[in-house]
């Protein structure tokens, strides 16, 4: 796998922490031959690769990872970040009902996925309405009729006087439909071809103008390969689109697809479709193709046991220096590690902004101004190693000196000097009395 070969990459450099230039070249060049394996189209591979060397030459080095570990993280956080980041859910409609429209080529997908769909959203309680807007094929219709009994969701169909024959007639009467039986979602299935050709895309625009779809899912099969790319182009010109929707995942295909169409297009693969039933179905999740387009799985979880470790040996040994001698070995290099673990929490602001009740932490984090951290490592780093390892012979003489090498005022380390002091009594009792004074139910 890419991870091995990750790893006799680096096996000379293990804990040296460090990334030379052809340390990246070399990683580049694994990477590249894992992503052509899992048929991601060569374009994006190549931007894929500057990105990941990019990064791997500005990045920090983690004391937790060896330089390995340290790359594959960041393969995986590149990746995940084109595949979506986070799931893209569906935005529904201020009014509804939510007009959803599928596009894509014939056979990727589409007419299940609107079963499928449409299930699903019956599930949460919702009301969907299929409309058959697939007139193109014999049994297209009849196809989404079976497909919508099967999920309990009625089926608009072109009958005499809702457009025969006309697809755009029939997208526009359905939603009209929807509105009177008070469906608040409508799925539009439409026709696809073999190839893409001109009149499919001009049929499928004239639906997306008849209907104004809240989301237009651009339907594709994983199986594609490197077709992906001119595929979803065409449909990005042809009839735009707000996400994507990725099938037959069920098969060998690796997922390169997905790779390619999140990236040349810039929108989220929101759901994924794996299997025949209506029930193989499921939203995208980002961290799961990321490891199944580069087989990384066991190593991110390595990785993350690695980290957690790191950061509570640090923790231990933190609480240790805190214990004894009334906090005297807690140094200012400690110091500036705590805020930098601080800061490192920042990333975390957004995630607590989706937790209740995490108000009061996201204001303690937002208040955290960086240049404050940065102006404080400014100054920790002007002391010398004995001054950070024995704070109380920084005199007069010293603090003016400190305050010229970082660029501060004397001021400033006075009131460094004196926060550090603060927070280490503080920290100090808190330790030996194992809790935050002042907190209930601290035990101190
Ligand atoms: P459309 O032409 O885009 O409407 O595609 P269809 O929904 O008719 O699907 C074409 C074929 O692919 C059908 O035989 C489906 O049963 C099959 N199919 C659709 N989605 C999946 C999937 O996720 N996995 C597998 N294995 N087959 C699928
Ligand atoms: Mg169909």
């Amino acid at each position: 796998t890419l991870s091995d070969r990750l790893t006799a990459t680096f096996k000379n450099l293990r804990g040296k922490g460090r990334l030379s230039e052809a340390d990246i070249d070399a990683t580049a060049r694994e990477i590249r031959v894992a992503l052509l394996e899992a048929d991601v189209a060569l374009p994006v591979v190549k931007d894929f690769i500057a990105a990941v060397k990019e990064r791997a030459r500005g990045a920090e080095v983690s004391e937790a990872l060896n330089p390995a570990q340290q790359v594959i993280k960041i393969v995986n956080d590149e990746l995940v970040q084109i595949l979506g980041g986070e799931t893209r859910r569906l935005r529904f409609a201020k009014q509804p009902p939510t007009v959803i429209m599928l596009a894509g080529l014939q056979g990727a997908g589409k007419t299940t996925l609107a079963g499928k769909l449409a299930l699903w959203l019956k599930d949460q309680g919702k009301q969907p309405l299929l409309v058959a807007s697939d007139l193109q094929r014999p049994n297209a219709v009849t196809q989404l009729q079976v497909v919508g009994e099967r999920a309990g969701v009625p089926v608009w169909a072109p009958e005499p006087g809702n457009g025969v024959g006309d697809p755009v007639g029939v997208a526009r009467s359905g939603v009209e439909q929807a509105k009177k039986q008070l469906h608040d979602v409508v799925i539009v299935d439409t026709a696809g071809r073999l190839g893409v050709d001109e009149e499919m895309m001009r049929q499928a625009a004239d639906i997306r103008d008849a209907v104004s779809p809240d989301e237009t899912l651009f339907v594709v099969d994983a199986m594609i390969g490197q077709d992906a790319v001119s595929t979803a182009n065409a449909f990005v010109e042809g009839v735009g689109f707000d996400g994507v929707v990725l099938t037959k995942l069920d098969g060998d295909a690796r997922g390169g697809a997905a790779l390619s169409v999140a990236s040349v297009t810039g929108r989220p693969v929101m759901f994924a479709s794996a299997g025949e039933k209506l029930s193989d179905f499921d939203v995208f999740h980002p961290e799961r193709m990321a490891s199944r387009i580069l087989d990384l799985g066991d190593m991110l979880t390595l990785i993350e046991q690695a980290e957690k470790a790191f950061d509570a040996s640090q923790a231990e040994e933190m609480a240790r220096k805190l214990q004894g001698k009334g906090g005297k070995d807690f140094t200012f290099d400690d110091f500036l590690q705590q805020m930098q673990a601080v800061k490192k929490m920042g990333s975390l602001k957004s995630l607590l902004g989706m937790l209740p009740g995490a108000g009061q932490m996201r204001e303690a984090l937002d208040s955290f101004d960086e240049r404050e951290l940065d102006r404080v490592q400014a100054i920790i780093h002007s002391m010398t190693p004995a001054e950070r390892e024995n704070p109380k012979i920084i005199n007069g003489s010293r603090r003016a000196r400190i305050a010229k090498g970082s660029g501060t005022q004397v001021s400033d380390i006075n009131q460094l000097v004196e926060r550090f002091f603060m927070a280490r009594d503080m920290m100090s009792q808190a330790a030996k009395g194992g809790g935050m004074p002042g907190m209930p139910g601290g035990g101190g």
